[in-house]
Order: C-alpha cells, then structure tokens, then sequence
C-alpha cells in the first residue's frame, strides 16, 4: 500500500463525526448582577422563541447588552435566554439552567428558554436550526432525567407574544416531537 493511500485510510478509520456541542459563553456575556436561582427540580417546560430581528444580523452578545442596558426595556441582570441557536445551527448556552432568566412572564420558574436566531413571522428556521433544537431538546432531558414539555413562547399561559413567530409554529410539529398528545 502506497504511503498516500495508507495515511488516507489511517484518516478514515480515526474520522468520527463531529457531535453536536455547546458553546457555553455564560461568563463571556455582558451582566450587570445575576437572576435569582431555582432548582432544577422545578423545571418542566422549555419555551421557544425567535429574537425577532433579521437571521444572523445579531448575536447573542449584543442580546445580552440590550437585555441588560439600564436604558433599555428590559433592565435584566443578564441575557434574557438559557440558549442561543444561530442560524447555521450553534448552539449557545446564555445562562445556567438554575439561572431564573426573564424570558417567558409568569412561566419563567418552570421553562427553559431557548431563542433561535431570526424573524419567523417573516422568514424561514433553517433545517440546521431544527436539527439543533431537537438536539438540546434530548440533551436537556437527558441532563434533566424527565421529558420536558416543548412550546412556542406564545403557547405559554400569561405570555401575549407572536413569538416565536408564525413560520416557527407553522412546523410546530417538527420540534413538539415528544410532547403529551
Ligand atoms: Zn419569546
């Protein structure tokens, strides 16, 4: 076997595909103080948003200075989300799972929030960011030891919000997979 040929299968037999990660930036974030704690105990929701501005214009650090801007309309310690999901599918976590994030009114104490980068009343998810989502949905279950309940923002009692915009909930089907029928 020719050196070439030997290297590329050596290549092959090592190549594993790349799992999903998250991309914990919880300390790289702009905060003023933090949210108050919960246990995990509490948590049986997670709750689906967009950011409601145009896919890839912001990122998840400019969030977390809107969110936390003493001018602004929220006035939060922190960014308002647990995760973040880019439009090429990364997945970014904003905050620990303790952390009582101000994302979803009166359902705050038992959801976890999770914000996929775009405007869904006027554009499209990506398939990548689908993939993702149903991705953190197993992992956080998994991490969790129970089967969260799956819901756009909207759905939630107490939140009047297009979010997580009507082309999101159009396919709700597609990342409300294990929710009770
Ligand atoms: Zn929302």
């Amino acid at each position: 076997m020719s050196f070439i040929l030997k290297l590329y299968g050596d290549i092959l037999k090592n190549f594993k595909p790349k799992a999903m990660e998250i991309i914990n930036i919880t300390d790289k974030l702009k905060r003023t103080g933090y949210f108050s704690r919960r246990l995990l105990e509490c948590i049986t929701h997670i709750a689906v948003h967009h950011s409601a501005s145009p896919m890839g214009k912001f990122t998840p650090y400019v969030f977390a200075r809107w969110h936390t801007d003493p001018n602004g309309r929220l006035k939060a310690p922190g960014i308002c989300y647990h995760f973040s999901i880019t439009g090429d599918g990364k997945i970014y976590q904003c905050n620990e799972l303790e952390a009582l994030a101000w994302h979803a009114c009166d359902a705050n104490i038992y959801s976890i929030g999770v914000e996929l980068d775009g405007n869904f009343e006027n554009e499209d998810p990506t398939a990548q960011q689908i993939t993702s989502l149903l991705w953190l949905i197993s992992y956080l279950n998994a991490q969790l030891g129970k089967t969260l309940i799956v819901k756009g923002h909207r759905e939630l009692p107490g939140n009047a919000t297009a979010c997580p915009g009507k082309n999101m909930m159009a396919i709700k089907d597609q990342w409300q997979i294990n929710n009770p029928k």
